[in-house]
């Protein structure tokens, strides 16, 4: 059989080594509003190479149509039915007409909603307490999910992930809120995010099944969360250095990923390169 000598045998080749690959957002594809250079059409030349994309984020404020149109804006080709966020990952492990608790935002509420639970704010009426990050968290609402935990609410965390980079430095992030109620209550949330399996698996949810020894790639900008997560259910899996993760880490990269680039366009560069071989 001759090598393929072509862009367009390579990427052919590609989607016969991946079924699909989960592409996180932030550090990947954009840095906040700012694309990274070359991303864009690197997912271009993905979905035209016949591999499935989906996008996985542990961030749960945002509904799926406006992270869509945030990409979109970014000149990512991206639609809401590709999208999973942490938020649709937690609402996922609930059974509609849960009696939730919600501490969160739209995209929290959203995906609760359209699970078929049913919000309610007395701490008594409480099956589950499902957190998010909510800028505006207040006192009273640590109150009333202290009292539904303690009462045996079921508890779960759209995400755990204590921080999260601000424009001034680190923010906290969600995981500081669960951590409040942990310490209050003694108890400890389910979550949803990445490194845990539920975002990850909706998201696999999204992509054509593998077969015939195709795999699926991960690629994401946070060793401990995006790698760690994806090796733990058997994915391929590539960190890019466009984000949180830098070249000095990578003594303390454990399992190491299948990939390392600087870049998604310098990885999808390598991975055709590869599949000539
Ligand atoms: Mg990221």
């Amino acid at each position: 059989m001759p090598i393929p000598s072509g862009a367009r045998e390579g990427a052919v080749a590609l989607s016969e080594r991946y079924a699909g690959v989960v592409l996180d957002i932030d550090g990947v594809l954009v840095r906040g509003a700012e694309p990274i250079p070359g991303s864009a059409g690197a997912v271009e030349r993905l979905i035209a190479a016949g591999v499935g994309i989906a996008f996985a984020t542990n961030n749960a404020a945002r509904t799926p149509e406006q992270v869509a149109a945030a990409l979109r804006a970014a000149g990512v080709p991206a639609t809401a039915e590709f999208v999973v966020t942490s938020a649709m990952a937690a609402a996922g492990m609930l059974t509609p007409g849960t009696r939730c608790l919600i501490i969160g935002m739209e995209g929290l509420r959203q995906a609760l909603d359209r699970r078929g639970c049913v919000e309610i704010r007395a701490p008594g009426d409480a099956e589950a307490v499902v957190v998010g990050l909510d800028t505006d968290l207040r006192w009273d609402d640590l109150r009333r999910a202290t009292l539904a935990l303690a009462a045996g609410a079921r508890f779960l965390g759209t995400n755990g992930d204590v921080t999260f980079p601000g424009p001034d430095g680190l923010w906290p992030g969600n995981g500081a809120v669960l951590a409040a109620l942990t310490a209050a209550t003694g108890r400890s949330p389910e979550l949803a995010g990445k490194p845990h399996a539920p975002l990850l698996l909706a998201a696999a949810d999204r992509l054509p099944p593998p077969e015939g020894g195709q795999r699926l790639l991960m690629v994401g900008d946070r060793h401990e969360t995006d790698i760690v997560g994806a090796a733990a259910l058997g994915w391929d899996t590539a960190l890019v250095l466009s984000g949180v993760a830098t070249a000095e880490d990578e003594r303390v990269w454990t399992p190491p990923p299948t990939y390392v680039a600087p870049t998604l366009a310098a990885l999808l560069r390598r991975l055709t390169q590869d599949s000539r071989v």
